[in-house]
């Protein structure tokens, strides 16, 4: 595995379901990875990565900011309101958008800035207790509260549940970006972003796949 094979997939995944070539962004998911495998697939040209956790994004990306042009870091791990100023000066878009009080706090610091990232509401569509996100059927009203602050939303993100059939949750996510005019679709991972790119995912975070597995002792 590494960057060459995951993009090589991505790409042979967007043809096998008629769709454009480079229409999927891939995100390679960076959290808690050791700075040389990070630097490595910087190297490579990789100019995408996800984080989880402002504190650990802000520790580290300005610097390769800095050396590596037209680099995007994006938010994908859940979000505490308190966190939500650092967030939104670290990050092109937020994929964890999941409560009404986040909500008006990104909305405030928007008006603030004059500026937001691009956000994705994060849907819990396996309704696990213990998982972030939306309800699907709180959805359609939390997207017109969302819009009515004002608030650049781009898409629905979605974990799907781990002991589950991700596809059926995938399409899912895709019905209710649709009923919603909502185009991004942030689904899939190191295990099942073929699936989500057959679901018609518009961004894929793959960390594992790419770099190898993680080691959260080492943190
Ligand atoms: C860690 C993480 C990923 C990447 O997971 P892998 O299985 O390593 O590909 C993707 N999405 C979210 C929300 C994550 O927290």
């Amino acid at each position: 595995m590494g960057l060459a094979e995951i993009e090589a997939r991505v790409r042979a995944a967007e043809a096998a379901a008629g769709r454009a070539t480079g229409s999927v962004k891939l995100i390679a998911v960076s959290k808690v990875q050791p700075a040389e495998r990070v630097e490595a697939v910087l190297r490579e040209g990789h100019r995408l990565f996800g984080e989880n956790y402002v504190q650990e994004a802000a520790g580290k990306w300005p610097a390769w900011r800095a050396e590596f042009p037209g680099t995007e870091v994006h938010m994908i791990g859940p979000l505490q309101t308190n966190k939500a100023k650092l967030a939104v000066e670290l990050f092109e878009a937020i994929h964890t958008l999941d409560r009404p009080s986040l909500a008006k706090k990104l909305a405030g610091l928007a008006q603030a800035r004059g500026a937001s990232p691009d956000l994705f509401v994060q849907v819990n569509t396996g309704r696990e207790p213990q998982k972030a996100g939306v309800l699907p059927e709180d959805l359609d009203a939390f997207v017109g509260e969302a819009r009515a602050m004002d608030l650049p939303l781009v898409g629905l993100m979605c974990i799907p549940p781990e002991d589950e059939d991700a596809a059926p949750h995938f399409t899912a996510l895709a019905g209710m970006a649709a009923r919603n005019g909502l185009q991004g679709l942030s689904m899939g991972m190191s295990s099942d972003f073929e699936a989500a790119i057959a679901a018609g995912a518009t961004h894929v975070r793959v960390g594992s796949a790419i770099f190898g597995a993680r080691d959260y002792a080492a943190r």
